[in-house]
């Protein structure tokens, strides 16, 4: 059953604002949502279009395809993944329909990851999303008459978010690369690489040297990071190997376009962070403890820089899971 082929532009309740980084180079930067969609790099080639990353659902990937006839004619070649995150490569299956000559691209370790726990989650969310319904239906009985608008709007992305992920025929990467691997296009140079691990073992940078614009995926966003599947003690180094790299653009998985200066602010806190918890386990304390004491050392300088998405995303919830995970790793 394909739900949402025939309903045209428009269809999908993924929203998001298209925004030119450079020649032939946008950002569409996708708005804050119940269940989060990633954003896309859209690259424009001379004989074909690149995009990064394809959101938690088809419909959502249908957008940006309705959204790219607006900004050019050529078919899309290749979607590269940046990771194994659902809201990353759950909308692939799109872009193979309706581009038939399209790849999918990502290296070794980011396939692998797909293939065995990608795909697993895929079924754990069909599982979970049915009681995270019925928790939002008892919440919307006992909501407050100005909570309830939020709640019904959450309940309805829930709903349609699982008929999707119920659907979904994932499309896995077609071509997988070891280190590196550079496209040498008319216009343009794209280089897909490997900089170490950080959100995940197998985070995909794409880096176009010309236009100095670099994409992150969840290695760097907009919030506090998620390291569910994280490794905070090695994510400092991989940045500071971003770091070398001459940009000036940072399109992230998540969070608005940003520059250099968001890199320094992004690496602080978690080299920070990191040394905050080594030095409070060195002590023997629980992770409790260390998690009350680092929020509290880490707040005066970090809190603030992370305050644009604070309703969405607060810092003090990102920084206790980050504390938690790092707790676990380095003890
Ligand atoms: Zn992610």
């Amino acid at each position: 059953m394909d739900c949402c082929a025939h309903e045209g532009p428009g269809g999908g309740d993924a929203r998001f604002d298209i925004k030119k980084v450079a020649d032939g180079v946008w950002a569409a930067v996708a708005s804050p949502a119940y269940k989060v969609n990633c954003n896309t790099a859209i690259i424009e080639n001379a004989d074909g279009v690149m995009v990064v990353d394809t959101h938690s659902k088809p419909s959502a990937a249908r957008v940006i395809v309705e959204q790219l006839r607006g900004l050019t004619s050529k078919p899309v070649r290749y979607v590269v993944n940046t990771h194994f995150h659902w809201d990353h490569w759950h909308g692939n299956e799109v872009y193979p329909q309706a581009y038939p000559d399209a790849e999918i691209v990502t290296n070794t370790i980011t396939r692998e990851a797909m293939v065995k726990k990608g795909l697993k989650r895929i079924q754990d969310h069909v599982r979970q999303v049915p009681a995270e319904i019925a928790k939002l239906k008892a919440d919307i009985q006992a909501a407050s008459p100005s909570q309830r608008a939020k709640l019904e709007a959450d309940l309805k992305l829930a709903e349609s978010y699982l008929a999707e992920v119920r659907g979904l025929k994932p499309a896995l990467p077609t071509i997988a690369f070891e280190q590196t691997m550079k496209l040498y296009r008319r216009d343009r140079e794209i280089h897909l690489l490997h900089l170490g691990r950080a959100h995940t073992e197998g985070d995909v940078f794409v880096y176009l040297p010309k236009e100095k614009v670099v994409i992150t995926g969840d290695a760097m966003i907009g919030w506090t990071p998620y390291m569910g599947d994280g490794y905070p003690e090695d994510w400092a180094g991989t940045l500071d190997r971003l770091a070398q790299l001459d940009f000036t653009h940072i399109i992230m998985g998540h969070g608005d376009v940003t520059g250099r200066e968001w890199l320094n602010t992004f690496r602080s806190y978690v080299a920070d962070m990191v040394e905050a918890v080594r030095q409070e386990v060195a002590t023997g304390a629980t992770v409790d403890e260390v998690k009350q004491r680092v929020i509290a050392k880490l707040a005066p300088r970090h809190e603030k820089a992370f305050a644009a998405y604070n309703d969405y995303r607060p810092w003090r919830t990102g920084a206790a899971a980050n504390i938690e995970r790092t707790f676990a790793m380095v003890s």
